[in-house]
């Protein structure tokens, strides 16, 4: 294990947390039985323990427990919400409202009803990733039946306003979908004070296991309704068929749970971590910060490096940290992302990005060890010049 690269992924996936896989394995063995069972203990006792993670989940956002409908994570959330609101509302209007820098499992599931007739607007951003809410005004109309916004960028950690979204769908009667697959956990959610309809939830970024998530659908002020995407045996209010995961479910409960209890301590240490290694790296000539200073995840840090090839640095990164990197311009195929496209960033220039995901079981000797490594791959790339002018 110590052999391995230091692990500065955390917005890919997270470790799984010691605490949560105890929690879980019960649920493999002994405890099998199937939540749906209403005749027997086996059943019983699954049933109570998928309720005990809708209660933790519907209190980390402020809902109640019946709107907790349990999916495979979040890209079956977003579709969940997206295709099954377009669907259910689609005598009302055919628009719906995004964002350029959304996750994939956001953007897809729109160009999919785009292609199948259906209008969609996707907002851009300013350069620190922000979107602008009088632009956002503007774009709603009278046919716009969903707006969806995601909480924490995945990518530069950027936390939209997401209750000056609520408050504009609100008065206009929109329903307001929000990705927060990056947020849970690690920054106060609270669907009534922002108005949010429908929240996509998963547990793998917070130290959960991969598999499971869930979507938030409101029952009151207003009751959404939603068409379901799989049709079985009417599981999850109908919403969503399929045998419940228990052990997953399980683990997510106790995931959200250890990290709402640790979110204020872990988010000053996780800000302490970042500003640790953003002090360092920014003696680097050329290199740049990507997104806003503060208004971010904690743990998230993304910067820019001007004349190198994203591939060559990812290579000499590769053997001590295992981060996420991309490129402008590259001998390779690590293509410019699009969400620092969104940004604005110039696509001709060379540059290098890297996007840090700092968590729960990284220490400041890791950061320490990191920056100085990175420093030393920067200088050691620039004097070998493998960049030419030419890119
Ligand atoms: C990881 C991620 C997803 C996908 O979640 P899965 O549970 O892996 O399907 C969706 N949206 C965002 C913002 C993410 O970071």
């Amino acid at each position: 294990m110590s052999n391995r690269p230091i692990y500065l992924d955390c917005h890919a996936t997270t470790p799984l947390d010691e605490r949560v896989l105890n929690a879980m394995i019960p649920y493999f063995t002994e405890k099998f039985g199937n939540a749906a069972s209403v005749s027997h203990i086996y059943g019983w006792e699954s049933e109570a323990a998928v309720r005990k993670t809708r209660e933790i989940l519907a209190s980390s956002i402020n809902a109640t427990p019946e709107e907790i409908v349990f999916t495979s994570g979040a890209t079956e959330a977003n579709n969940l919400a997206i295709k099954g609101v377009a669907e259910a509302y689609f005598s009302k209007g055919q628009h719906i409202i995004t964002v350029a820098t959304e996750h994939k499992a956001v953007l897809d599931p729109c160009e999919y009803l785009k292609s199948i007739g259906f209008e969609v607007t996707i907002l851009p951003v300013n350069q620190q990733g922000f979107i602008d809410l009088e632009q956002l005004e503007k774009a709603l109309r009278p046919d716009t039946i969903l707006v969806s916004v995601m909480a924490a960028n995945n990518e530069i950690g950027v936390l939209q306003p997401l209750a000056e979204v609520g408050k504009l769908c609100h008065e206009k009667e929109i329903l307001f979908h929000t990705d927060a697959a990056q947020a849970i956990g690690k920054i106060p959610l609270n669907v009534e004070e922002s108005n949010i309809d429908l929240m996509s939830l998963t547990a793998h970024k917070v130290y959960g296991p991969k598999g499971i998530g869930a979507l938030y659908v409101r029952r009151r002020n207003p009751k959404v309704k939603l068409a379901a995407q799989l049709h079985g045996g009417g599981h999850e209010k109908g919403m969503r068929s399929g045998t419940l995961y228990t052990p997953q479910i399980v683990g997510f409960g106790k995931a959200v749970e250890i990290a709402i209890l640790e979110q204020e301590t872990e988010n000053q240490r996780l800000t302490q971590l970042r500003e640790r290694l953003w002090q360092k790296l920014s003696t680097i000539e050329g290199i740049y910060l990507n997104g806003h200073p503060q208004k971010r995840l904690a743990g998230n840090l993304n910067i820019s490096v001007e004349g190198l090839d994203g591939a060559a640095l990812s290579l000499g990164l590769q053997p001590i940290v295992a981060v996420s990197s991309g490129s402008a311009c590259s001998s390779h195929n690590i293509a410019p992302s699009y969400v620092l496209k969104a940004l604005g960033h110039p696509d001709k220039l060379a540059y290098a990005t890297v996007r840090f995901g700092i968590g729960r079981f990284n220490t400041a000797e890791e950061i320490d060890q990191v920056a100085e490594h990175f420093i030393n791959t920067v200088t050691s790339l620039r004097s070998c010049s493998l960049v030419t002018r030419a890119c």
